[in-house]
């Protein structure tokens, strides 16, 4: 997922998106016409969440429910509070719909399969019922809960938790695409972990797939790695929760965990061995092309 930054009456919009470029993936995405409005038929509120569609959605769906819990999850793993600000889930019936909507009301936005929305007075997520619409939910959703209570969230750490939380309940957080890419970059010698640079991004134009997947990993890392690394990582949100600004987690890791990165690339190896590569979901862009280069 990409955060992106736009100036819109006067105001800057946050946004965060899939980083999957639908348009790259579904040459036809172009010529998608038809329906451009929110879905309004349906409006189903469960906690923190009112999620919009033009279908009926029962309150007690499983992917409902647990879109739902994992807001306590999240708090728990992380210790930060709760926030009751809605998060708006406009979740659209179909592909086209979705895209027939974003190219009229957010032309400047790049094509993506889902977006997390963030203005000064919304939280919003906007999705389309499809094959991968558990992950993406899942995923654009931990960005609102994490939004309603966490302000200026560095972009590494936002998506790395988005990308851990989007992993559905029962598998530790185990995303295999990310192991496969960054396992296969590690074996070629062309990838080194290196958490102070990830500290050193803002724009999303700076981040590609691999700095998701080591976002993602370090986030692993601590969450795994006890009852210490665990709570370097709440210190960090309860920092910015407080004042807006945190110290370096790269610095506080490195005090915390001698030859961090050597440790983190063992760790990478062990979850290698856990994860089964039939359920991996490579990325896209390795799809037909035989090789291992990593969809931007
Ligand atoms: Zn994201």
């Amino acid at each position: 997922m990409r955060l992106f930054l736009f100036p819109i009456g006067g105001r800057w919009l946050l946004a965060i998106c899939c980083l999957l470029v639908y348009c790259g993936v579904n040459p036809g995405c172009a010529m998608h016409k038809g329906r451009n409005t929110l879905p309004t038929k349906q409006q189903l509120v469960v906690g923190q969440l009112v999620v919009h569609s033009d279908f009926h959605l029962p309150e007690n769906h499983r992917l409902i429910k647990e879109l739902t819990s994992r807001r306590d999850e999240i708090s728990g793993i992380l210790d930060i509070p709760t926030s009751d600000e809605s998060i708006h889930v406009f979740l659209f019936d179909d592909e086209a719909h979705f895209q027939g909507f974003m190219e009229r009301a957010h032309p400047e936005f790049p094509g993506r399969r889902a977006f997390f929305v963030k203005s000064d007075n919304s939280l919003n997520v906007y999705a389309y019922w499809g094959p991968r619409v558990g992950d993406d939910l899942r995923h654009e959703v931990t960005h609102g809960y994490l939004h309603s209570v966490v302000p200026n969230l560095p972009i590494w750490l936002d998506e790395g938790l988005a990308e851990y939380f989007e992993i559905k309940r029962g598998k530790q957080g185990l995303n295999g695409a990310h192991i496969y890419s960054l396992s296969n970059r590690l074996r070629r010698s062309d990838w080194q972990p290196d958490l102070a640079r990830l500290e050193t991004l803002r724009d999303a134009a700076e981040l590609d797939q691999l700095d998701y997947a080591e976002s993602w990993l370090w986030i692993h890392f601590l969450l795994s790695g006890g009852q210490e690394t665990q709570e370097l990582l709440q210190n960090q949100m309860d920092q910015l929760i407080r004042f807006g600004v945190a110290d370096s987690m790269a610095d506080a890791v490195a005090a915390l965990v001698p030859d961090c990165e050597a440790k983190l690339t063992t760790h990478l190896k062990q979850l290698e061995g856990k994860s089964n590569p039939r359920n991996v979901i490579r990325p896209v862009s390795v799809l037909g092309s035989g090789g291992d280069t990593d969809a931007k």
